[in-house]
């Protein structure tokens, strides 16, 4: 008898033990960060009928999805969304204040990851000539490397330079991107490396580009199931160089010379492809998630983001451009499983951006949408210094719906700075489509907690934004009356998914409204890392398992 309790004893004892070794979560081996260049939230709906099991429905399904997660700055572009994603914070402290801005101390405009400092490495090209110098603040991946004494591997890759070099940050073992025209190789910066691993080179040998393009892009279905979207013969979408009409088929071997030879690649599906091929070949290369420390890869897919402005977000272009990333995406995953291993990986997928349904096709609906002729705005408000204050040269520059004052000018002539941008911003509303307008004095003395104004005020940095801002009305583009853009403070650009799934996640859904700058410092905590030196996001707790 005294056996008996002294052997239930032991089984209970270790049962309670195994219990606990399985109740305490391992640390991931790789996380993965995966963000779509211009994906709307509602392209998770909209085709959902037709994406694959393997693909977005296996994250949403086995993951945790936040449906109503935003960006809460403007502008909503490349560079700042990834910026702002992996830094945990927003342009007034990353300083990532667009793609390109006006420079108040060079006096010119400038790219956000462009660096002379450094050279191109795999070829001889000016390409490579970046890094993430521009970025003030640390971001996940800096932090992990802090953490782990520089043990781990942190790597970027996109086709978009900005959108491999900023999401890595200054610590990064490699950011690669993709050198097109007739070059066709991924290439890095000297800021990372001398020269190019071996596993880069082979891959650059491959030349996997040149089969894709050697393809027609046909609709994966039948076109005519396309019902998601307007008739592929319309008046709202740009076209290939050499197509008579925005139509499938396209022949993309005989319209590669005429759009730039290997830069095609980037703006078909097949660039989405092709960005997975070589993720995998990086994995395998630097052997990712396979030591004791967590390696940190990111992803970008730009292909969306080409497809989107050409088309729009009606078009069958695009519909099927997701379809097909569904299938990549399926097959990355799976990837994941065998090469990393089931349950040692943790993942979340977002996107830089959504985008607005082409202005034109909206005026066809009667929904209000406009066209902007920033040109004529230039000279508008150069009247308005005329009448107020008797010169015409008081303003420096006019880009992303900012005016940059000639302080010099202005001290010269007497005048006082603020008085001239309170003028500008208050007779810019007399412009037919601004809407609104704010002082740079204004957001540093005042503190605006919703709306268009909070979102400025995120996105606007005292040290190198302009003097006065300008909102235009919703569904304002500039130029062309075909494709589409994004850029706003507006629901249409800052509604994006956002999808955790992996190592460390509950299974779920939420409708709360999350900020895209909470993933960094939720990431951080399922890391148990110091999160990103700026952030002011916050952690998403319900989609960690506690
Ligand atoms: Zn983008
Ligand atoms: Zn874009």
């Amino acid at each position: 008898m005294k056996k008996a309790v002294f052997y239930l004893l032991t089984a209970i004892i270790l049962f309670a033990n195994c219990k606990k070794t399985e109740s305490i979560s391992t640390k991931p081996k790789l996380v993965i960060g995966i963000v779509i260049d211009q994906m709307r939230y509602d392209y998770l709906t909209r085709f959902a009928d037709r994406y694959s099991e393997d693909g977005f429905h296996r994250i949403l399904k086995n993951g945790f999805s936040l449906e109503n997660a935003h960006y809460n700055f403007i502008p909503t572009y490349t560079a700042v969304g990834h910026a702002s994603i992996f830094t945990g914070t927003s342009p007034s402290n990353h300083g990532i204040i667009s793609n390109n801005w006006y420079d108040k101390v060079l006096k010119k405009s400038i790219y956000c990851v462009d660096d002379a400092n450094y050279k191109t490495v795999g070829n001889e090209g000016i390409v490579g000539q970046k890094s993430p110098h521009r970025l003030y603040t640390t971001t996940v991946a800096d932090q992990l490397q802090l953490a782990q004494n520089m043990q781990g591997k942190t790597i970027g890759i996109a086709i978009k330079d900005r959108a491999a070099v900023l999401p890595v940050g200054h610590t990064a073992n490699a950011a690669y991107w993709y050198d097109a025209g007739d070059k066709n190789q991924w290439i890095t910066s000297s800021f990372y490396m001398e020269k190019l691993p071996t596993w880069v080179k082979e891959f650059n040998s491959n030349n996997k580009a040149n089969d894709y393009l050697n393809q027609t892009w046909e609709t994966m279905y039948d076109i005519k199931t396309y019902t998601q979207s307007r008739a592929d013969d319309n008046v709202y979408e740009n076209n290939l160089n050499g197509q008579e009409k925005p139509v499938f088929p396209k022949d993309l071997k005989k319209l590669r010379e005429k759009n730039g030879n290997f830069s095609l690649i980037k703006t078909i599906p097949a660039g989405n492809t092709y960005t997975v091929d070589f993720a995998k070949a990086a994995i395998k290369g630097e052997a990712l998630g396979k030591s004791d420390f967590t390696d940190f890869l990111t992803v970008s897919f730009s292909s969306t983001d080409y497809v989107g402005h050409r088309y729009g977000v009606a078009a069958v272009e695009t519909e099927d451009t997701y379809l097909r990333l569904d299938k990549d995406l399926a097959h990355f995953f799976n990837f994941l499983d065998t090469e990393v291993g089931k349950g040692n990986y943790t993942l979340f997928l977002t996107a830089d951006h959504a985008a607005v349904h082409v202005p034109s096709y909206l005026q066809s609906l009667k929904i209000p949408a406009h066209y902007m002729d920033t040109e004529k705005l230039k000279k508008f408000l150069s009247e308005v210094t005329q009448k107020y204050f008797n010169a015409t040269d008081l303003i420096e520059n006019v880009s992303n719906y900012q005016i940059f004052l000639n302080k010099e000018k202005i001290e010269a002539l007497g005048f006082n700075k603020n008085t001239v941008a309170q003028r500008l911003a208050d007779e810019v509303l007399n412009f037919d489509k601004i809407y609104k307008s704010v002082t740079a004095r204004s957001l540093q003395t005042t503190n605006f907690t919703e709306g268009i104004m909070h979102a400025l005020q995120e996105g606007y940095n005292s040290k190198f934004s302009g003097d006065v801002l300008m909102v235009p009305y919703p569904a304002t583009l500039n130029g062309s009356r075909k494709g589409t853009s994004h850029g706003s403070g507006y629901s249409y650009d800052t509604h994006v998914p956002l999808i955790f799934y992996g190592n460390g996640i509950e299974k779920g859904t939420s409708t709360k409204k999350y900020k895209i700058i909470d993933i960094a410092p939720t990431i951080s905590n399922l890391l148990k890392i110091e999160a990103p030196n700026g952030t002011s996001g916050k952690i998403i707790e319900e989609v960690l398992k506690k």
